[in-house]
Formats: C-alpha cells, structure tokens, sequence
C-alpha cells in the first residue's frame, strides 16, 4: 500500500503523489494571534504535528510551513481595547502560543512566517491580479473579483449563483459583487499600515497565505492544511489568489480536521463555549490531552468533556505501567537501540504503517498502542515466570514497537517515574490535598501507632482513604499513594 490522503478539493481518498519525489511540502494556516489559544487550535495543532511525525516515519523529506496571522481586525480591536500596541500585542501571545504548542509537546515546524514580513510578496500577487483584470480598485482598497474566477466555490462545493443570492452589500463598501473580498484594505486612523501603489494600508487577510506558501514552497507544493472553518472563505480564496496570479491551484491535498465540539456545538471563540490550552492541562497532563486528541481520526468531530479526559488518562497510565514493567525487570537493557530490527517490532511497525498511509489513521495507531502494550504486558510475565518460548527478546520487540507507537503520536515524553509523579501532582490538585499535608497526616498517624493509640492511627487512616489517599505500612516506613 502507498499513502492515500483524503482530499477536500475532490471529496475522495486519494494516492498521495508529491511534486518532487520523497519530498513534502505541506503548508497549514496557524493561528491569528490576538489572545490565547483554545482547544480547537490544541487540536488543529497536534493534529497536524502528527501528520508531520508521519510522514517523516513514512520516510518522506518533509518541509512543514506554519504561519502566524499578526495584522488582522481582531488584533486591532483588542489591541486598541487593551491600551497597548498591536505589535505588544502580538508579541505577547506569540510567546504564549509557544508555551501552550511546547507543552503539547509539538514538533516546531520548518517556516513559521508572521504575515506582516511578506507584505512585497503580497502586493507582488495583487499586481499580477489586477494586471489579469482579476482584481480592482475602490477608494484606495482592493477587491478580488469573484466572478472573474469560474472554478470559485470549488473547493467548498459551493455555487456562486446560491452564494450571491444569500449575500448582501454593505453600506460604504466600494465592491461589484458582494463576495468579492479585499485583498488590501485602505488605511484607517491608528490602524497598522504600509505604503502601496493604491495608497497607505494593510493587507486583507487571505492573501498572507498565497504569499507566504508561494515564497517558502514554490508556486504548486503538496499539502495544504487547516481546520475545517477554513475551507470556505479562507481557502477558497487562497485558492482563487493563487490560481489566478499563477495559473495553478497552490496545493495538490487539501487536509482539513473536524472541529472540537461542546454539546454538539463547534467550541469556538465567537460562541464563548470554550476552553483555552492552558485551563484543560490544569487539570490534566498534556500528554492526556494528545492522546485523546488523536484517539479520533482527524476528519471526525471530537466531543470534549471531562470523563473523555479521564478516559484517556487511564490508557495513558497503563501505557506506562506496561513499559515500566519491562524497565524494571532485572536485566533489562534500557539503553538498547530502539531502531534495531527485529522480528516482533518489524510487524507491528508494518501495521502502524498501514494505519498511517490510510489518511493517517491516528485511531488505528492508538489501537495498535493498546494491543501492543497488552503483549508485552504478556512477554514481561511470561520471562517473570520463565515461560518456554518467551524470553527477553520478545519484551524488547513489543517494547521497542510501542515506543516507537509513541513517538509518532508524540507520547511518551516522560521518563520511568517521571509520569506518574506527574499524574499524582494532578489527582492531587482534583482532590484538594497537597503532598505537605498528607506527610503530615502520615507523621501522626505514625506517632499515634507509637504510642499504641491505634483509634487516633485508624481516625487518620479513614481521613486519608476519604481523601483516596492509601497507605500501606511496609518495612520500608509508611507508603502511601493516591487511589484512582
Ligand atoms: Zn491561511
């Protein structure tokens, strides 16, 4: 099998051909960065992450492109709302994004160019469209005249026609068509801007994207990628921009992921119903968040809700159980190459394979994760009990297939303990009782046994199991962990 991509532009699953053999080029819109990000953009991020870390596992040359929108409506009204300057603005949640796209543990991608640094190369494109009688002026904006454009609607299936009768004019707006859009847009008072052959002003916001692809990947790359809001108008005029400057559509794959639902209903910002980064790994590890994230292939909506969370803290923690257990196994070499073939790991890294080259199948992969730790699960008892046919090298295969499982869905970051002391620090934030407090119970709760006051020692003892804090009395002193 060879990899096949779901295609938006023509509504089917498709073989992926790349323009230059072995290579990628893939370019996915990022992020306007007027305030902090939520868990659609967590999704569109670590999806995309994904798709990068598959197909440099699939052996591909891969060249990742992701923007930031930093001149943009939006930035301006808050911006102004705020008292600070666009640029404090922008730098600020720049920063931020980071922050939040690190903690996911996101791949930095090859490119990730600022619009307002391309503003030549955008007024480049809108030269040659206005040349091609493909765009006009109107009081120092300009307009991208749709019906210039026959293939308009194409890629979101839609009929200029319907489109027109829906749409309406505003007052004040100097356009022919309705759906004509703005590639620059004159300048405002206090508002960025930069000079032009049609006056001071600022670009519209589609053009970034056919200049910025165009420059750092050529005029017809591979894969171009988003979340699915993107398609109509953002895409659909990317795609009329470039075509018409250049002759070609701009990407031969059109990806885009499904949105993250609250009850059914898009999580977005103009809806208020969501959640930034930064509010759900309060509550739960980023890692958590990943895998839940890719648990669902990423055409598909994803229902967010707490107990999907939780569900997915449990896989993830018996994961990790399973590859410490082989860790921990007396003579296990933890510093074997993880690359090295062998039998077991070889099969299953063909099924990942497979999962991957049908539209990068993130459910499958996640189900193979499972299935893979249950084996070694199974080979770690079986060398515990020295069973015929099992031995070492089969907990090397299994374990070294689920690493590498892991590595491509971004898991496993963490090293041995590490996770779990991560874990406990979350439970114990959901419960409400610090490491300090519980040391101190179980320093009485020592006394009290001392002193042979056992009321007083099983009074703190049913405190802490209130608490799903258990203790264990060994001849090491007195353990104590949380009860999930
Ligand atoms: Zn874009």
């Amino acid at each position: 099998m060879s990899l096949k991509i779901y295609n938006t532009f023509t509504g089917k699953k498709e073989d992926f051909v790349p323009v230059v053999p072995g290579h990628v080029k893939m370019y996915v819109c990022g992020v306007t960065v007027y305030d902090r990000c939520h868990m659609g953009h967590a999704r569109a991020g670590v999806v995309f992450d994904f798709v990068y870390r598959s197909l440099k596992f699939l052996g591909f040359e891969t060249t990742y492109v992701r923007n930031f929108t930093d001149v943009d409506d939006k930035i301006i009204k808050r911006a102004s709302e705020r008292g600070i300057t666009c640029d404090e603005l922008v730098d600020e949640n720049i920063k931020a994004f980071y922050e939040d796209m690190d903690s996911l543990f996101l791949k930095r991608p090859d490119h990730e160019p600022r619009a307002t640094r391309y503003i030549a190369q955008m007024q480049d494109i809108i030269k040659t469209l206005l040349a091609k009688g493909l765009a006009y002026e109107a009081g120092g904006d300009v307009y991208f005249a749709v019906e210039k454009f026959p293939e308009y609607g194409n890629l979101s299936k839609r009929h200029l026609d319907e489109m027109e009768a829906g749409a309406r004019v505003a007052v004040n707006e100097g356009k022919n068509n309705p759906l004509d859009f703005a590639l620059w847009k004159a300048a405002k008072p206090g508002e960025p801007k930069w000079p032009s052959p049609w006056g001071e002003g600022r670009p519209g916001w589609h053009i970034e994207c056919s200049a910025m692809g165009r420059d750092l990947l050529g005029e017809e790359f591979d894969i171009h990628g988003g979340g699915k809001d993107l398609v109509f108008p953002h895409h659909e005029n990317e795609i009329a921009q470039s075509q018409g400057a250049c002759g070609k559509p701009p990407a031969r794959y059109w990806m885009h992921n499904g949105f993250v639902n609250i009850n059914k209903e898009k999580m977005s910002k103009s809806l208020g119903n969501f959640f930034t980064i930064r509010e759900v790994t309060q509550k739960f590890d980023p890692e958590v968040v990943r895998l839940y994230l890719l648990s669902t292939h990423y055409r598909s909506p994803i229902d967010f809700a707490d107990e999907y969370l939780r569900e997915a803290q449990g896989t993830l923690d018996y994961l990790y159980r399973a590859l410490h257990r082989a860790e921990i196994l007396p003579g296990f070499d933890y510093n074997f190459d993880p690359n090295k073939a062998d039998e077991i790991s070889d099969n299953i890294l063909e099924k990942l394979k497979g999962a991957l080259e049908d539209d990068f199948n993130s459910a499958t992969a996640v189900a193979l994760l499972h299935e893979t730790a249950k084996k070694l699960n199974l080979a770690v008892s079986s060398v515990k009990h020295n069973s015929v046919g099992i031995s070492y090298v089969s907990v090397a295969g299994y374990y070294s297939a689920l690493r590498r499982i892991g590595d491509v869905l971004g898991l496993f970051n963490y090293e041995r303990e590490g996770y779990f002391k991560r874990i406990t620090v979350f439970h114990l934030r959901e419960i409400g009782i610090s490491e300090y407090e519980i040391q101190t119970l179980v320093d009485r709760r020592d006394s009290a046994r001392k002193l042979k006051n056992f009321i007083e020692a099983d009074a703190i003892r049913d405190k802490l199991l209130n608490k799903r804090i258990e203790i264990e009395d060994t001849q090491f002193g007195t353990k104590w962990w949380v009860h999930r």
